[in-house]
Protein backbone atom coordinates (compact mmCIF):
# COMPACT_ATOMS: atom_id res chain seq x y z
CA UNK A 1 0.00 0.00 0.00
CA UNK A 2 1.00 3.54 -0.77
CA UNK A 3 1.19 5.92 2.00
CA UNK A 4 0.03 9.19 1.45
CA UNK A 5 1.55 10.40 4.68
CA UNK A 6 3.82 13.11 2.44
CA UNK A 7 0.40 14.83 1.40
CA UNK A 8 0.49 18.28 1.47
CA UNK A 9 -2.64 19.51 -0.39
CA UNK A 10 -5.77 20.74 1.59
CA UNK A 11 -8.87 21.02 0.53
CA UNK A 12 -11.98 23.64 2.08
CA UNK A 13 -15.17 21.95 2.37
CA UNK A 14 -17.48 25.51 2.94
CA UNK A 15 -18.12 24.82 -0.47
CA UNK A 16 -20.14 22.48 0.08
CA UNK A 17 -21.42 24.22 3.24
CA UNK A 18 -19.75 22.00 5.75
CA UNK A 19 -17.99 24.92 8.10
CA UNK A 20 -15.30 24.88 10.20
CA UNK A 21 -14.74 20.98 9.50
CA UNK A 22 -11.53 19.43 10.60
CA UNK A 23 -10.65 18.19 7.06
CA UNK A 24 -8.69 14.86 6.41
CA UNK A 25 -7.93 14.97 3.09
CA UNK A 26 -6.89 11.91 1.24
CA UNK A 27 -5.52 10.11 4.29
CA UNK A 28 -3.70 6.43 3.68
CA UNK A 29 -5.83 3.28 4.63
CA UNK A 30 -2.90 3.00 7.35
CA UNK A 31 -3.79 6.31 8.67
CA UNK A 32 -7.82 5.72 8.27
CA UNK A 33 -7.63 2.18 10.02
CA UNK A 34 -5.68 3.65 13.34
CA UNK A 35 -8.17 6.56 13.45
CA UNK A 36 -10.72 3.67 13.83
CA UNK A 37 -9.59 1.93 16.33
CA UNK A 38 -8.73 4.57 18.44
CA UNK A 39 -12.11 5.94 18.09
CA UNK A 40 -13.44 2.73 19.34
CA UNK A 41 -15.45 2.07 15.97
CA UNK A 42 -13.55 -0.75 14.94
CA UNK A 43 -11.17 -3.91 15.89
CA UNK A 44 -8.22 -5.32 14.17
CA UNK A 45 -8.61 -8.95 12.93
CA UNK A 46 -5.97 -11.41 13.51
CA UNK A 47 -4.91 -11.18 10.10
CA UNK A 48 -4.76 -7.39 10.24
CA UNK A 49 -7.91 -6.68 8.92
CA UNK A 50 -10.48 -3.61 10.14
CA UNK A 51 -13.67 -5.27 11.25
CA UNK A 52 -16.30 -2.52 11.91
CA UNK A 53 -19.93 -2.90 12.55
CA UNK A 54 -22.19 -0.78 10.00
CA UNK A 55 -25.27 -0.11 12.50
CA UNK A 56 -28.63 -0.68 12.13
CA UNK A 57 -28.54 -1.43 8.39
CA UNK A 58 -26.46 -4.15 7.05
CA UNK A 59 -28.16 -3.93 3.52
CA UNK A 60 -28.33 -1.49 1.33
CA UNK A 61 -32.11 -0.25 1.32
CA UNK A 62 -33.84 0.02 -1.67
CA UNK A 63 -37.00 1.29 -0.84
CA UNK A 64 -34.71 4.57 0.63
CA UNK A 65 -33.26 5.23 -3.16
CA UNK A 66 -34.59 8.41 -4.75
CA UNK A 67 -33.84 9.84 -7.98
CA UNK A 68 -34.53 13.66 -8.05
CA UNK A 69 -36.37 14.65 -10.97
CA UNK A 70 -35.34 17.11 -13.47
CA UNK A 71 -34.93 18.24 -16.61
CA UNK A 72 -31.97 15.89 -16.82
CA UNK A 73 -33.91 12.50 -15.76
CA UNK A 74 -37.84 13.39 -15.98
CA UNK A 75 -38.34 12.00 -19.51
CA UNK A 76 -35.52 9.25 -19.36
CA UNK A 77 -35.45 7.75 -16.12
CA UNK A 78 -38.08 4.84 -15.51
CA UNK A 79 -40.05 5.90 -12.76
CA UNK A 80 -41.68 3.60 -10.49
CA UNK A 81 -41.10 1.82 -7.22
CA UNK A 82 -37.40 1.28 -7.90
CA UNK A 83 -36.38 4.42 -9.23
CA UNK A 84 -38.58 6.91 -6.92
CA UNK A 85 -39.01 10.67 -7.43
CA UNK A 86 -37.32 13.03 -5.10
CA UNK A 87 -38.33 16.81 -5.52
CA UNK A 88 -35.35 18.90 -6.30
CA UNK A 89 -36.33 21.71 -4.08
CA UNK A 90 -36.60 19.30 -1.14
CA UNK A 91 -33.27 17.66 -2.01
CA UNK A 92 -31.66 21.07 -1.31
CA UNK A 93 -33.46 21.53 2.03
CA UNK A 94 -32.18 18.09 2.92
CA UNK A 95 -28.37 18.79 1.46
CA UNK A 96 -28.24 21.81 3.84
CA UNK A 97 -29.33 20.13 7.14
CA UNK A 98 -26.82 17.02 6.13
CA UNK A 99 -23.97 19.64 5.77
CA UNK A 100 -25.05 21.65 9.06
CA UNK A 101 -25.05 18.52 10.86
CA UNK A 102 -21.14 17.80 9.15
CA UNK A 103 -19.90 20.84 10.10
CA UNK A 104 -17.57 21.48 13.32
CA UNK A 105 -16.78 17.40 12.79
CA UNK A 106 -14.16 15.59 12.02
CA UNK A 107 -14.68 15.01 8.35
CA UNK A 108 -12.88 12.55 5.68
CA UNK A 109 -12.25 13.10 1.85
CA UNK A 110 -11.08 11.45 -0.48
CA UNK A 111 -10.77 11.80 -4.14
CA UNK A 112 -10.82 8.92 -6.63
CA UNK A 113 -12.64 7.76 -9.74
CA UNK A 114 -14.50 5.57 -11.35
CA UNK A 115 -14.04 3.77 -14.50
CA UNK A 116 -10.47 2.38 -15.51
CA UNK A 117 -10.87 3.37 -19.15
CA UNK A 118 -9.59 6.39 -19.23
CA UNK A 119 -12.23 7.79 -21.76
CA UNK A 120 -14.75 7.42 -19.38
CA UNK A 121 -13.29 8.42 -16.07
CA UNK A 122 -15.42 9.63 -13.59
CA UNK A 123 -13.74 12.11 -10.86
CA UNK A 124 -15.41 11.51 -7.57
CA UNK A 125 -14.62 13.36 -4.00
CA UNK A 126 -16.17 11.15 -0.98
CA UNK A 127 -17.12 13.23 1.83
CA UNK A 128 -17.74 11.03 4.69
CA UNK A 129 -18.33 11.53 8.70
CA UNK A 130 -16.59 8.29 9.39
CA UNK A 131 -13.08 7.12 8.67
CA UNK A 132 -13.90 3.79 8.15
CA UNK A 133 -16.22 4.67 5.39
CA UNK A 134 -13.38 6.65 3.51
CA UNK A 135 -11.62 3.54 4.10
CA UNK A 136 -14.02 1.90 2.21
CA UNK A 137 -13.90 4.24 -0.82
CA UNK A 138 -10.40 3.75 -0.85
CA UNK A 139 -10.85 0.30 -1.26
CA UNK A 140 -13.47 0.37 -3.70
CA UNK A 141 -13.08 3.06 -6.27
CA UNK A 142 -9.73 3.68 -8.14
CA UNK A 143 -7.01 5.26 -6.70
CA UNK A 144 -5.06 8.00 -8.50
CA UNK A 145 -1.46 8.95 -8.25
CA UNK A 146 -0.56 12.08 -6.67
CA UNK A 147 0.52 13.32 -9.69
CA UNK A 148 -3.02 12.67 -11.01
CA UNK A 149 -4.14 14.22 -7.63
CA UNK A 150 -2.18 17.45 -8.52
CA UNK A 151 -5.06 19.30 -10.60
CA UNK A 152 -7.83 16.73 -9.62
CA UNK A 153 -11.58 18.22 -10.09
CA UNK A 154 -14.26 16.16 -9.36
CA UNK A 155 -16.83 15.15 -11.27
CA UNK A 156 -19.37 13.85 -8.90
CA UNK A 157 -19.58 14.00 -5.08
CA UNK A 158 -20.91 11.57 -2.62
CA UNK A 159 -21.94 13.02 0.90
CA UNK A 160 -21.96 10.30 3.46
CA UNK A 161 -23.69 11.07 6.82
CA UNK A 162 -24.51 7.75 8.91
CA UNK A 163 -25.25 9.52 11.76
CA UNK A 164 -27.50 11.96 10.78
CA UNK A 165 -31.17 11.43 10.64
CA UNK A 166 -34.02 12.52 8.32
CA UNK A 167 -37.84 13.21 9.62
CA UNK A 168 -39.73 11.85 6.99
CA UNK A 169 -42.35 14.63 8.10
CA UNK A 170 -40.19 17.58 7.06
CA UNK A 171 -37.51 15.81 4.66
CA UNK A 172 -39.70 14.30 2.20
CA UNK A 173 -38.24 11.01 2.82
CA UNK A 174 -39.89 7.75 4.07
CA UNK A 175 -37.77 7.16 6.64
CA UNK A 176 -35.27 8.47 8.70
CA UNK A 177 -32.56 7.16 6.40
CA UNK A 178 -31.82 7.57 2.69
CA UNK A 179 -29.72 7.41 -0.76
CA UNK A 180 -30.43 10.04 -3.04
CA UNK A 181 -29.22 11.33 -6.70
CA UNK A 182 -29.25 14.23 -8.23
CA UNK A 183 -28.04 14.03 -12.05
CA UNK A 184 -27.76 17.85 -12.03
CA UNK A 185 -25.67 19.16 -8.87
CA UNK A 186 -24.11 15.61 -9.75
CA UNK A 187 -24.14 14.49 -5.69
CA UNK A 188 -25.00 11.37 -4.22
CA UNK A 189 -26.42 11.78 -0.38
CA UNK A 190 -26.39 9.22 1.76
CA UNK A 191 -27.79 9.32 5.26
CA UNK A 192 -29.20 8.17 7.98
CA UNK A 193 -27.54 4.42 7.30
CA UNK A 194 -23.73 3.35 7.40
CA UNK A 195 -23.92 0.46 4.69
CA UNK A 196 -20.99 0.61 2.65
CA UNK A 197 -22.69 -0.56 -0.12
CA UNK A 198 -24.54 2.71 -0.42
CA UNK A 199 -21.91 4.29 -1.35
CA UNK A 200 -20.42 2.23 -4.31
CA UNK A 201 -23.56 1.11 -5.64
CA UNK A 202 -24.99 5.25 -5.51
CA UNK A 203 -22.24 5.72 -7.97
CA UNK A 204 -22.94 3.02 -9.65
CA UNK A 205 -26.93 3.98 -10.25
CA UNK A 206 -25.16 7.25 -11.25
CA UNK A 207 -23.08 5.49 -14.20
CA UNK A 208 -25.94 2.99 -14.94
CA UNK A 209 -27.86 6.60 -16.33
CA UNK A 210 -24.97 8.33 -17.75
CA UNK A 211 -23.42 5.57 -20.02
CA UNK A 212 -25.61 4.74 -22.19
CA UNK A 213 -27.54 7.80 -22.08
CA UNK A 214 -24.01 10.02 -23.10
CA UNK A 215 -21.29 7.72 -23.99
CA UNK A 216 -23.13 4.83 -25.56
CA UNK A 217 -21.92 2.52 -22.96
CA UNK A 218 -23.71 -0.04 -21.49
CA UNK A 219 -23.34 -0.82 -17.89
CA UNK A 220 -23.47 -4.40 -16.34
CA UNK A 221 -24.16 -5.54 -12.85
CA UNK A 222 -21.34 -8.45 -13.41
CA UNK A 223 -17.90 -9.35 -12.75
CA UNK A 224 -15.43 -9.80 -15.61
CA UNK A 225 -12.38 -12.33 -15.96
CA UNK A 226 -9.75 -12.81 -19.12
CA UNK A 227 -8.24 -16.18 -19.68
CA UNK A 228 -4.33 -16.27 -21.08
CA UNK A 229 -5.44 -15.94 -24.92
CA UNK A 230 -7.38 -12.96 -24.17
CA UNK A 231 -10.44 -13.90 -24.27
CA UNK A 232 -13.24 -11.91 -21.99
CA UNK A 233 -15.74 -13.59 -19.57
CA UNK A 234 -18.98 -11.81 -18.00
CA UNK A 235 -20.46 -13.09 -15.13
CA UNK A 236 -24.10 -11.61 -14.99
CA UNK A 237 -25.91 -12.72 -11.65
CA UNK A 238 -28.33 -10.77 -8.72
CA UNK A 239 -26.72 -10.66 -4.94
CA UNK A 240 -25.29 -14.13 -4.08
CA UNK A 241 -25.69 -16.15 -7.30
CA UNK A 242 -21.57 -16.08 -7.57
CA UNK A 243 -19.97 -13.19 -9.25
CA UNK A 244 -17.78 -12.44 -7.20
CA UNK A 245 -16.58 -16.13 -6.08
CA UNK A 246 -16.84 -17.19 -10.01
CA UNK A 247 -14.99 -15.04 -11.36
CA UNK A 248 -12.14 -14.93 -8.63
CA UNK A 249 -10.18 -17.61 -10.74
CA UNK A 250 -6.27 -18.56 -10.49
CA UNK A 251 -6.43 -19.49 -14.06
CA UNK A 252 -8.02 -16.16 -15.12
CA UNK A 253 -6.98 -12.78 -14.24
CA UNK A 254 -9.81 -10.82 -12.01
CA UNK A 255 -10.81 -7.80 -14.38
CA UNK A 256 -13.30 -6.60 -11.98
CA UNK A 257 -15.87 -8.21 -9.29
CA UNK A 258 -19.10 -6.60 -9.37
CA UNK A 259 -19.35 -3.45 -12.24
CA UNK A 260 -18.57 -2.95 -16.03
CA UNK A 261 -19.37 -1.33 -18.84
CA UNK A 262 -19.43 -2.50 -22.66
CA UNK A 263 -18.00 0.28 -24.93
CA UNK A 264 -19.27 0.72 -28.47
CA UNK A 265 -15.79 -0.51 -29.40
CA UNK A 266 -16.10 -3.44 -27.82
CA UNK A 267 -14.08 -2.81 -24.22
CA UNK A 268 -14.93 -4.15 -21.31
CA UNK A 269 -13.50 -1.64 -18.29
CA UNK A 270 -14.02 -1.96 -14.59
CA UNK A 271 -16.25 0.71 -12.65
CA UNK A 272 -14.37 -0.27 -9.88
CA UNK A 273 -10.99 -0.42 -7.90
CA UNK A 274 -11.77 -3.30 -5.43
CA UNK A 275 -13.52 -6.23 -4.67
CA UNK A 276 -16.90 -6.27 -1.97
CA UNK A 277 -17.20 -10.39 -0.97
CA UNK A 278 -19.69 -11.83 0.99
CA UNK A 279 -18.27 -13.50 3.45
CA UNK A 280 -20.86 -16.08 5.07
CA UNK A 281 -19.22 -19.73 5.43
CA UNK A 282 -16.24 -18.48 3.72
CA UNK A 283 -13.22 -21.11 4.09
CA UNK A 284 -9.85 -21.46 2.92
CA UNK A 285 -10.60 -24.58 1.26
CA UNK A 286 -12.92 -23.47 -1.14
CA UNK A 287 -12.49 -19.73 -1.69
CA UNK A 288 -8.36 -19.44 -0.98
CA UNK A 289 -8.08 -16.28 -3.32
CA UNK A 290 -10.81 -14.35 -1.31
CA UNK A 291 -9.60 -15.82 1.77
CA UNK A 292 -6.28 -14.46 1.64
CA UNK A 293 -6.95 -11.16 0.47
CA UNK A 294 -8.66 -10.32 3.82
CA UNK A 295 -5.46 -8.91 5.17
CA UNK A 296 -4.36 -5.47 6.43
CA UNK A 297 -6.06 -3.15 4.64
CA UNK A 298 -9.14 -5.40 3.85
CA UNK A 299 -12.38 -3.94 5.52
CA UNK A 300 -14.84 -6.98 7.44
CA UNK A 301 -18.27 -6.16 7.61
CA UNK A 302 -20.76 -7.07 10.70
CA UNK A 303 -18.51 -10.03 11.11
CA UNK A 304 -18.07 -11.67 14.48
CA UNK A 305 -14.34 -12.14 16.16
CA UNK A 306 -13.48 -14.07 19.19
CA UNK A 307 -10.79 -12.76 21.55
CA UNK A 308 -7.79 -13.52 19.89
CA UNK A 309 -9.59 -11.57 16.38
CA UNK A 310 -10.24 -14.60 14.68
CA UNK A 311 -13.05 -14.35 12.77
CA UNK A 312 -16.21 -17.11 13.11
CA UNK A 313 -17.44 -16.78 9.33
CA UNK A 314 -20.44 -19.31 9.85
CA UNK A 315 -21.90 -16.59 12.35
CA UNK A 316 -24.62 -14.53 11.15
CA UNK A 317 -25.95 -13.33 14.69
CA UNK A 318 -25.82 -10.06 13.32
CA UNK A 319 -26.57 -10.63 9.46
CA UNK A 320 -26.11 -13.09 6.83
CA UNK A 321 -24.96 -10.41 4.55
CA UNK A 322 -21.63 -10.25 6.34
CA UNK A 323 -19.17 -8.78 3.71
CA UNK A 324 -15.17 -8.13 3.07
CA UNK A 325 -13.93 -5.01 1.21
CA UNK A 326 -10.64 -5.23 -0.62
CA UNK A 327 -8.57 -3.21 -3.13
CA UNK A 328 -8.75 -5.32 -6.35
CA UNK A 329 -4.61 -6.30 -5.65
CA UNK A 330 -5.47 -7.82 -2.81
CA UNK A 331 -6.37 -10.77 -5.80
CA UNK A 332 -2.79 -12.22 -7.05
CA UNK A 333 -4.48 -12.47 -10.58
CA UNK A 334 -5.32 -9.79 -11.91
CA UNK A 335 -5.26 -7.84 -15.54
CA UNK A 336 -4.09 -4.06 -15.45
CA UNK A 337 -5.46 -2.12 -16.32
CA UNK A 338 -8.37 -3.60 -15.13
CA UNK A 339 -9.90 -3.59 -19.20
CA UNK A 340 -10.82 -6.49 -21.79
CA UNK A 341 -11.64 -6.69 -25.02
CA UNK A 342 -12.71 -9.45 -27.20
CA UNK A 343 -15.83 -10.84 -24.98
CA UNK A 344 -15.76 -14.75 -25.84
CA UNK A 345 -18.26 -15.85 -22.86
CA UNK A 346 -21.50 -14.68 -20.83
CA UNK A 347 -23.11 -16.20 -18.30
CA UNK A 348 -26.35 -15.87 -16.19
CA UNK A 349 -25.86 -16.63 -12.73
CA UNK A 350 -29.21 -17.80 -11.02
CA UNK A 351 -29.11 -19.43 -7.55
CA UNK A 352 -32.71 -21.62 -8.69
CA UNK A 353 -34.07 -22.61 -4.95
CA UNK A 354 -36.45 -24.84 -6.49
CA UNK A 355 -33.98 -27.23 -8.10
CA UNK A 356 -35.32 -27.33 -11.58
CA UNK A 357 -33.55 -25.16 -13.91
CA UNK A 358 -30.51 -26.94 -15.33
CA UNK A 359 -27.07 -26.84 -13.77
CA UNK A 360 -25.54 -25.33 -17.26
CA UNK A 361 -27.09 -24.72 -20.24
CA UNK A 362 -26.31 -22.81 -23.92
CA UNK A 363 -28.94 -20.12 -24.92
CA UNK A 364 -30.23 -18.78 -28.01
CA UNK A 365 -29.98 -15.10 -28.77
CA UNK A 366 -33.35 -14.73 -27.67
CA UNK A 367 -33.66 -16.79 -24.86
CA UNK A 368 -30.64 -14.75 -23.69
CA UNK A 369 -32.42 -11.09 -24.38
CA UNK A 370 -35.26 -13.22 -22.70
CA UNK A 371 -33.27 -14.47 -19.48
CA UNK A 372 -31.65 -10.55 -19.18
CA UNK A 373 -35.00 -8.76 -19.44
CA UNK A 374 -36.28 -11.25 -16.28
CA UNK A 375 -33.36 -11.32 -14.22
CA UNK A 376 -34.40 -14.27 -12.69
CA UNK A 377 -33.03 -15.86 -8.96
CA UNK A 378 -34.89 -17.18 -5.79
CA UNK A 379 -35.15 -15.92 -2.53
CA UNK A 380 -34.61 -18.92 -0.09
CA UNK A 381 -36.63 -18.31 3.21
CA UNK A 382 -35.17 -17.34 6.01
CA UNK A 383 -33.36 -20.58 9.16
CA UNK A 384 -37.40 -20.41 10.60
CA UNK A 385 -38.62 -23.91 11.32
CA UNK A 386 -40.65 -25.24 8.56
CA UNK A 387 -40.30 -22.60 6.07
CA UNK A 388 -38.97 -24.16 3.27
CA UNK A 389 -40.48 -22.24 0.32
CA UNK A 390 -38.93 -20.67 -1.92
CA UNK A 391 -40.29 -17.66 -3.76
CA UNK A 392 -39.21 -16.26 -7.21
CA UNK A 393 -37.25 -13.07 -7.80
CA UNK A 394 -36.74 -11.34 -10.83
CA UNK A 395 -35.09 -8.29 -11.60
CA UNK A 396 -33.93 -7.09 -14.96
CA UNK A 397 -30.88 -6.50 -16.19
CA UNK A 398 -29.92 -8.98 -13.41
CA UNK A 399 -29.50 -5.42 -11.47
CA UNK A 400 -32.87 -3.43 -11.63
CA UNK A 401 -32.35 -1.66 -7.98
CA UNK A 402 -29.37 -0.03 -9.77
CA UNK A 403 -30.83 0.96 -13.17
CA UNK A 404 -32.66 4.12 -13.82
CA UNK A 405 -33.53 3.88 -17.18
CA UNK A 406 -36.37 1.04 -18.52
CA UNK A 407 -34.77 -2.37 -19.19
CA UNK A 408 -35.61 -2.66 -23.03
CA UNK A 409 -32.86 -0.06 -23.40
CA UNK A 410 -29.87 -1.84 -21.61
CA UNK A 411 -31.44 -5.23 -23.08
CA UNK A 412 -31.51 -3.67 -26.70
CA UNK A 413 -27.65 -2.29 -25.84
CA UNK A 414 -27.15 -6.44 -25.13
CA UNK A 415 -28.66 -7.79 -28.43
CA UNK A 416 -26.64 -5.63 -30.53
CA UNK A 417 -23.42 -6.50 -28.44
CA UNK A 418 -25.01 -10.58 -29.42
CA UNK A 419 -25.46 -9.59 -33.08
CA UNK A 420 -21.88 -7.66 -33.51
CA UNK A 421 -19.52 -9.68 -30.82
CA UNK A 422 -20.78 -13.69 -31.71
CA UNK A 423 -20.86 -14.42 -28.07
CA UNK A 424 -21.78 -17.25 -26.11
CA UNK A 425 -24.97 -17.20 -23.65
CA UNK A 426 -25.00 -19.23 -20.25
CA UNK A 427 -27.28 -20.04 -18.37
CA UNK A 428 -25.63 -21.50 -14.73
CA UNK A 429 -27.73 -22.25 -11.65
CA UNK A 430 -25.68 -22.08 -8.93
CA UNK A 431 -28.73 -22.94 -6.71
CA UNK A 432 -30.21 -26.05 -6.02
CA UNK A 433 -29.90 -29.66 -7.37
CA UNK A 434 -31.60 -32.68 -6.35
CA UNK A 435 -34.69 -31.18 -4.92
CA UNK A 436 -35.87 -27.93 -4.21
CA UNK A 437 -34.60 -25.78 -1.07
CA UNK A 438 -34.88 -27.95 1.93
CA UNK A 439 -35.20 -31.41 0.33
CA UNK A 440 -32.03 -30.63 -2.33
CA UNK A 441 -28.43 -29.52 -1.93
CA UNK A 442 -26.66 -26.36 -2.83
CA UNK A 443 -24.63 -27.71 -6.08
CA UNK A 444 -21.33 -28.05 -5.08
CA UNK A 445 -18.92 -25.56 -6.16
CA UNK A 446 -16.32 -27.58 -7.46
CA UNK A 447 -18.88 -28.52 -10.16
CA UNK A 448 -19.93 -25.12 -10.85
CA UNK A 449 -16.06 -24.13 -11.58
CA UNK A 450 -15.39 -27.34 -13.35
CA UNK A 451 -19.13 -26.29 -15.93
CA UNK A 452 -17.86 -23.12 -16.08
CA UNK A 453 -14.19 -24.28 -17.40
CA UNK A 454 -15.35 -26.45 -19.38
CA UNK A 455 -17.75 -23.87 -21.00
CA UNK A 456 -14.66 -21.41 -21.21
CA UNK A 457 -12.38 -24.04 -22.81
CA UNK A 458 -14.72 -25.18 -25.71
CA UNK A 459 -14.87 -28.50 -23.85
CA UNK A 460 -18.49 -28.64 -23.91
CA UNK A 461 -18.59 -28.37 -28.00
CA UNK A 462 -20.69 -27.28 -30.80
CA UNK A 463 -24.30 -26.93 -30.42
CA UNK A 464 -25.06 -30.18 -31.36
CA UNK A 465 -27.73 -32.97 -31.47
CA UNK A 466 -25.11 -35.23 -30.47
CA UNK A 467 -23.23 -32.66 -27.40
CA UNK A 468 -26.71 -31.15 -26.70
CA UNK A 469 -30.26 -31.72 -25.69
CA UNK A 470 -33.03 -28.97 -25.32
CA UNK A 471 -34.95 -28.96 -21.88
CA UNK A 472 -38.68 -29.87 -22.67
CA UNK A 473 -39.87 -26.85 -20.48
CA UNK A 474 -37.04 -24.34 -20.80
CA UNK A 475 -36.00 -24.75 -24.09
CA UNK A 476 -32.31 -24.15 -23.28
CA UNK A 477 -29.68 -26.53 -24.40
CA UNK A 478 -28.16 -29.05 -21.87
CA UNK A 479 -24.69 -30.10 -22.26
CA UNK A 480 -24.81 -34.10 -22.18
CA UNK A 481 -21.16 -34.41 -20.21
CA UNK A 482 -19.19 -31.80 -19.09
CA UNK A 483 -15.15 -32.53 -17.76
CA UNK A 484 -14.87 -33.07 -13.93
CA UNK A 485 -18.96 -33.28 -13.38
CA UNK A 486 -20.90 -36.53 -13.25
CA UNK A 487 -23.30 -36.62 -15.88
CA UNK A 488 -26.53 -37.48 -13.90
CA UNK A 489 -25.55 -34.05 -12.17
CA UNK A 490 -26.47 -31.96 -15.17
CA UNK A 491 -29.89 -33.20 -16.22
CA UNK A 492 -31.86 -31.56 -12.50
CA UNK A 493 -34.76 -34.45 -13.43
CA UNK A 494 -32.33 -36.96 -13.23
CA UNK A 495 -31.11 -35.71 -9.31
CA UNK A 496 -34.64 -35.47 -8.70
CA UNK A 497 -35.90 -38.92 -8.97
CA UNK A 498 -39.20 -38.16 -9.12
CA UNK A 499 -40.05 -36.85 -12.38
CA UNK A 500 -43.80 -35.96 -11.06
CA UNK A 501 -42.76 -33.56 -8.62
CA UNK A 502 -40.14 -32.05 -10.96
CA UNK A 503 -42.04 -31.04 -13.56
CA UNK A 504 -44.75 -29.57 -11.31
CA UNK A 505 -42.13 -27.12 -10.22
CA UNK A 506 -40.93 -26.56 -13.26
CA UNK A 507 -43.88 -25.57 -14.11
CA UNK A 508 -44.61 -23.62 -11.70
CA UNK A 509 -41.49 -22.06 -12.19
CA UNK A 510 -42.17 -21.32 -15.72
CA UNK A 511 -45.46 -19.93 -14.76
CA UNK A 512 -43.87 -17.16 -12.58
CA UNK A 513 -41.23 -16.50 -15.53
CA UNK A 514 -44.10 -15.42 -17.47
CA UNK A 515 -46.26 -13.55 -14.83
CA UNK A 516 -43.14 -11.25 -14.46
CA UNK A 517 -42.06 -10.91 -18.14
CA UNK A 518 -45.96 -9.36 -18.82
CA UNK A 519 -44.91 -6.25 -17.95
CA UNK A 520 -41.75 -5.96 -20.66
CA UNK A 521 -43.51 -7.50 -23.59
CA UNK A 522 -45.00 -4.52 -24.88
CA UNK A 523 -41.17 -3.62 -25.28
CA UNK A 524 -39.76 -6.73 -26.43
CA UNK A 525 -40.23 -8.23 -30.36
CA UNK A 526 -41.80 -11.69 -31.15
CA UNK A 527 -38.17 -13.09 -31.20
CA UNK A 528 -37.78 -11.78 -27.61
CA UNK A 529 -40.48 -13.04 -26.25
CA UNK A 530 -40.38 -16.42 -28.05
CA UNK A 531 -36.87 -16.99 -25.95
CA UNK A 532 -39.18 -17.87 -22.55
CA UNK A 533 -39.77 -21.50 -21.52
CA UNK A 534 -42.93 -23.51 -23.33
CA UNK A 535 -46.36 -22.24 -22.75
CA UNK A 536 -47.85 -25.11 -20.66
CA UNK A 537 -51.34 -25.12 -20.15
CA UNK A 538 -52.65 -28.15 -17.18
P1 LIG B 1 -23.25 -9.57 -4.75
O1 LIG B 1 -23.90 -8.95 -5.94
O2 LIG B 1 -24.09 -9.39 -3.51
O3 LIG B 1 -21.84 -9.15 -4.55
P2 LIG B 1 -22.32 -12.14 -5.86
O4 LIG B 1 -23.04 -12.52 -7.10
O5 LIG B 1 -20.97 -11.59 -6.01
O6 LIG B 1 -23.28 -11.19 -4.95
P3 LIG B 1 -21.02 -14.10 -4.26
O7 LIG B 1 -20.41 -13.15 -3.30
O8 LIG B 1 -20.11 -14.71 -5.27
O9 LIG B 1 -22.28 -13.44 -4.96
O10 LIG B 1 -21.78 -15.20 -3.41
C1 LIG B 1 -22.01 -16.53 -3.78
C2 LIG B 1 -22.11 -17.31 -2.48
O11 LIG B 1 -22.61 -18.61 -2.72
C3 LIG B 1 -20.74 -17.48 -1.85
O12 LIG B 1 -20.88 -17.41 -0.47
C4 LIG B 1 -20.34 -18.90 -2.31
O13 LIG B 1 -19.45 -19.51 -1.43
C5 LIG B 1 -21.69 -19.60 -2.29
N1 LIG B 1 -21.82 -20.76 -3.19
C6 LIG B 1 -22.18 -22.00 -2.83
N2 LIG B 1 -22.27 -22.81 -3.87
C7 LIG B 1 -21.96 -22.11 -4.96
C8 LIG B 1 -21.88 -22.42 -6.35
N3 LIG B 1 -22.14 -23.62 -6.83
N4 LIG B 1 -21.53 -21.42 -7.20
C9 LIG B 1 -21.29 -20.19 -6.74
N5 LIG B 1 -21.36 -19.83 -5.43
C10 LIG B 1 -21.69 -20.78 -4.54
MN1 LIG C 1 -20.13 -9.74 -5.44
Amino acid sequence: MTNHNQFTKTISLEKYGIKNAKVNYQLSPEELQDITLKKGQGVEASTGALAVNTGEFTGRSPKDRFIVKDDITKDRVWWGPVNIPFDSDAFEKLYNKVSNYLSNKDIYVRDCYACADKDYQTNIRVINEYAWSNQFAYNMFLRPTEEELKDFSPEWTVINAPGFKANPQEDGTRQHNFAILDFTRKIALIGGTGYTGEIKKGIFSALNFMLPVFKETLPMHCSANIGKDGDTAIFFGLSGTGKTTLSTDPNRSLIGDDEHGWTKDNKVFNFEGGCYAKVIDLSREHEPEIYDAIKKGAILENVILDAAGHVDFADTSITENTRVSYPIDHIENIQLPSIGRDVKNVFFLTADAFGVIPPISKLTPSQAAYHFISGYTAKVAGTEAGVVEPEPSFSACFGAPFMPLHPAKYAEMLSEKMITSGVNFWLVNTGWTGGPYGVGTRMKLKYTRAMINAALNGDLGLYTYDKYHIHSVFGVAQPRECPGVPTSVLSPRTTWNNDDAYYKTAFKLTNAFRENFKKFEAHCSEEIRRGGPQRYTF
